[in-house]
């Protein structure tokens, strides 16, 4: 598929540090309990750190406990793009930034927590920027 933002890998590489393009451009995931924004509770809007879209509110933003932000729902649905990831012998749900590709984490569904969606989505703080709100 074709996305928005395309860059070719040189240009990702420069733009991006080194865990940033780990995770977002090799769909790494960071060491649970260890982003900047795992138990971040400032209100805002979290963007895509390799291009810039709108992904998730704090709004939205749960305790999990899982050692990753985490969120109940996208801010658009169509701002991520879901797709199935058999690595690791298991099989999980994708998240990717809708405008660019690149990855962002993982969701999971059906897991009890008390949110409106029942649904987790489990995102690496490195493949994400805060913009605190106003005010
Ligand atoms: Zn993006």
């Amino acid at each position: 598929m074709a996305y928005d933002v395309e860059k070719p890998d040189e240009q990702w590489r420069a733009e991006l540090t080194p865990a940033e393009y780990a995770v977002l451009r090799q769909s790494a995931t960071e060491p649970a309990f260890t982003g900047e924004y795992t138990d971040t509770k400032t209100k805002g809007v979290y963007s895509c750190r390799a291009c810039g879209a709108d992904l998730f509110e704090s709004d939205t933003k749960f305790e999990s406990h899982c050692g990753w932000p985490s969120f109940y729902d996208p801010k658009d649905s169509d701002a991520v793009e879901l797709v199935e990831d058999r690595s690791h012998g298991m099989v999980r749900t994708e998240v990717r930034c809708a405008r660019c590709g690149s990855h962002l984490g993982h969701v999971f569904a059906g897991e009890g927590y008390p949110t409106p969606t029942d649904q987790r989505y489990c995102i690496n703080s490195v493949s994400l920027r805060l913009t605190p709100a106003e005010g």
